[in-house]
């Protein structure tokens, strides 16, 4: 499979970037940019922003009770009893 990853299209693998950077997945290390000069230049602007984003709003996750607030405020706009 590293051999697909190598050979993925720089179009392929920009389309998950911001996804493996957001997961804090290190895309760094990912074949295609080992081998992709273009894609390791893009990779280290989008890691320097994911960065400074970072710093901006250090809490990534949102803590649990505002997942319940939202959920609650969901569950007061729509009040199907069994819905999941
Ligand atoms: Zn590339």
């Amino acid at each position: 499979m590293t051999e697909d990853l190598k050979n993925m299209t720089c179009e392929e693998f920009q389309a998950q970037m911001p996804e493996m950077i957001g997961s804090g997945e290190n895309a760094s290390a990912h074949p295609h940019v080992q081998s992709c000069e273009l894609c390791r230049a893009l990779l280290a602007d989008l890691e320097t922003i994911a960065e400074a984003a970072r710093q901006m709003f250090p809490v990534v996750d949102p803590p649990d009770h505002l997942w319940q607030q939202i959920e609650s405020a969901i569950q007061e706009e729509d009040s199907t009893p069994d819905r999941r």
